[in-house]
């Protein structure tokens, strides 16, 4: 069992520091390649989306909280933000609600696709929290 907290300001520079440090901190669980390019790129999906959707054009915080258990990482990243409306809507793939920014509208699908477990929970003007967990094959049980 191991955790860590990680809080920085919604910005684009900070997306590429958040997702190699969630790198960093599954080594010991021993992660290939793939797996270590599948958490990156969801953590970059998550943090994106909230420093373009979670806070648009005002400032906040986002936060990345990290654990392992085992053979399990079990990421959340969470904003202050503004929420989601709809998320049923918001998680199906190609939806935006920025497509004049080419979004692709694909952020959500991918974290699922990449991690073992995902969830959304997200309140209009409040913020939104997403949690995802992964399971790494190579990793000592005991970890
Ligand atoms: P892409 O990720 O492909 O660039 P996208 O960000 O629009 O496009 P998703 O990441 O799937 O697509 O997100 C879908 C929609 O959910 C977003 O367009 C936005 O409306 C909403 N959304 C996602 N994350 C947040 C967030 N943290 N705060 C507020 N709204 C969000
Ligand atoms: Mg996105």
């Amino acid at each position: 069992m191991n955790e860590m907290i990680l809080k920085f300001p919604a910005k684009s520079e900070n997306e590429v520091f958040a997702r190699n440090a969630v790198a960093a901190f599954v080594l010991p669980l021993n992660p290939s390649l793939s797996e270590l390019s599948d958490v990156k790129t969801a953590v970059s999906e998550a943090v994106t989306n909230s420093i373009v959707h979670g806070y648009r054009d005002s400032e906040g915080w986002v936060t990345l909280v990290c654990r392992t258990d085992g053979a399990r990482l079990e990421v959340e990243v969470i904003d202050e933000g503004g929420g989601i409306e709809d998320i049923e809507q918001a998680i199906e793939p190609f939806f935006t609600t920025r497509p004049e920014e080419e979004r692709s509208g694909m952020g959500f699908t991918i974290m699922q696709t990449f991690m073992t477990d995902f969830s959304v929970k997200s309140e209009r003007g409040a913020g939104t929290k997403v949690k995802m967990s992964k399971l790494f094959a190579g990793a000592a049980d005991a970890g």
